[in-house]
């Protein structure tokens, strides 16, 4: 069956993410942390170019304000560029109408500056869920080709714990998108969201590995997604004053993500997501339906 891996990287300055909410950083951290933002950026390239890897990257659309040519050097080095909201707020802190304004503003932002049309959409924490299920129509009516927002694990923040783990048709309550959830291992009756963050930065790559094996024998279409920060790959940043379980969650394994990004891209075929959607769609294979608005 048709089986792709996907490399994907979430651009966002590391004071956007989740666990930092409510906290307030002064703007000399804010523009530290834009730097190296970049910096990691960069040598996230040069790891992919040493491997001969073709990514799919989701840049949050005010960088492409702020940083133009960041974004323009991704997508000519043959990247995928994906919008990751334009600010990096949660689907649920939106009604259907501002998120419909929200991702044109990140799509045409990032489009003027790659001169590239945007295909693929991750929201913000993997927000799109039973509550947001919404935000599958503003997608489709914004013209986005697919999504990679539906996490189908169980988890406090995220996730659709009952939807398919392999490409599937989500849809809205009038429109529907094609869905790329991030990979999952399905062991013991449950599924380990293996794709990134904890998984990839506190176990053994052995999880991650077991998960791309098991996708790869998937008897349907499967995409072995998997996601990364650049912040992630940044052990020397300043760390924020997070509470002492999110800062473990956050800071756990930093040192050693290069490495092991390293040895995945060195252990298995990655291609970019939109090239995954486009052999899908070629080989007329039905995917399954899944209800989400
Ligand atoms: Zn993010």
């Amino acid at each position: 069956m048709i089986a792709a891996n996907v490399a994907s990287f979430d651009i966002e300055e590391h004071d956007r993410i989740e666990a930092a909410a409510g906290l307030t950083c002064s703007a000399e951290l804010k523009s530290d942390y834009a730097a190296r933002m970049e910096a990691s950026t960069r040598r996230l390239l040069d790891q992919l170019a040493a491997a001969k890897v073709a990514a799919t990257f989701f840049v949050v659309g005010e960088i492409a304000r702020t940083h133009p040519k960041l974004v323009r050097d991704i997508h000519a080095a043959g990247h995928e560029v994906g919008s990751h909201s334009w600010d990096h707020r949660r689907v649920h802190r939106f009604t259907p109408e501002s998120f419909r304004e929200d991702l044109r503003a990140s799509k045409d932002a990032l489009e003027q500056v790659t001169g590239a049309a945007v295909f693929g959409f991750r929201a913000p924490t993997f927000s799109v869920t039973r509550d947001t299920g919404w935000a599958i129509d503003a997608l489709a009516e914004c013209g986005f080709e697919y999504d990679s927002s539906i996490f189908p694990v169980r988890h406090d923040r995220y996730g659709i714990s009952d939807a398919p783990r392999v490409p599937f048709i989500a849809q809205g309550r009038e429109r529907e998108i094609l869905e790329l959830p991030p990979l999952t291992y399905r062991v013991a009756g449950m599924n380990l969201p293996v794709a990134g963050g904890g998984y990839f930065r506190l176990f053994p790559l052995f999880v991650m590995r077991a998960g791309l094996r098991q996708a790869a024998r998937a008897a349907v279409p499967q995409v072995g997604m998997l996601y990364f920060h650049p912040w992630e790959f940044d052990p020397t940043q300043p760390k924020l004053p997070l509470k002492r379980l999110a800062r473990w969650r956050t800071y756990v394994g930093v040192g050693k993500t290069a490495a092991r990004l390293a040895r995945l891209l060195g252990a298995f075929p990655f291609r970019r997501a939109i090239d995954a959607v486009r052999d899908i769609r070629a080989s007329g294979v039905e995917l399954p339906r899944f209800r989400i608005g």
